[in-house]
């Protein structure tokens, strides 16, 4: 009687073997991917320029991806988890990646989120529950406006200024430094602005006001408003 074991070393040759175990190898190695843009490079145009888009993507959100999978290599339990798990509990993880996974797992989840709540149509202003969420914590979209970049301006160096989510549903307006993000603070981030020179040093130079003056032009309002039913339905 044939077994299950004589079954496989029947169907499984030693090339197949060797072939597949470089294919999970490979998988295993790289878990994370860059994100295709959902639009062209030119598509912020001429509130972010395209060569700063593509610099961004290909080369900045490239290298963040690049490091977190160097940083998880060899790490199979890390690197079953995804980016957003990562950095949720920075405190749980080993202390000899945790540095890079910080950096890297934030500057990747970062990324991936920005690029999402912009859109060349977008611009405006927030309509349906999050118009009144923010009229209701900050007073009017206008006072909002004013805080936010306020709090954009405020970063000192590199980082963001975020719009989020606490646990109990509020919005808050929050920077981080660097490329923290802060869902490790417990938040959800659903709006942020890139104030790292990268972001619009091209274009800008030492402008940062004007830079985020037009990316008000360029906020993808109905993403964010998804992005805040999903998070107070959480
Ligand atoms: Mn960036």
């Amino acid at each position: 009687m044939q077994t299950r074991r004589d079954l496989l070393r029947a169907v499984i040759t030693p090339a197949a073997g060797l072939a597949l175990a470089e294919q999970m190898r490979a998988a295993e190695a790289e878990p994370f991917t860059l994100p295709p843009l959902p639009y062209p490079y030119d598509a912020l145009e001429p509130h972010i320029d395209a060569k700063t888009m593509q610099i961004h993507h290909t080369g900045h959100h490239a290298a963040y991806v690049r490091n977190l999978n160097a940083a998880v290599a060899g790490r199979p339990a890390l690197a079953g988890k995804t980016a957003e798990q990562l950095v949720s509990n920075l405190e749980a993880l080993p202390a000899e990646v945790r540095t890079a996974i910080r950096n890297n797992g934030g500057g990747h989840v970062n990324h991936t989120l920005f690029w999402q709540i912009m859109s060349g149509k977008g611009g405006g202003e927030p309509r349906g529950e999050l118009a009144r969420a923010i009229e209701k914590t900050f007073g009017s979209y206008s006072r909002f406006q004013e805080e936010f970049s306020r709090t954009a301006m405020g970063v000192f160096g590199s980082g963001w200024a975020w719009l989020t989510v606490d646990a109990k549903g509020q919005l808050r307006i929050e920077p981080t430094p660097n490329q923290d993000t802060p869902i490790s603070a417990g938040r959800t981030p659903i709006l942020g602005v890139d104030v790292w020179e990268h972001a619009y040093y091209l274009k800008y130079q030492n402008r940062r006001a004007d830079y985020v003056k037009a990316f008000y032009n360029v906020i993808h309002w109905d993403r964010v408003a998804e992005l805040y039913l999903e998070a107070i339905r959480k």
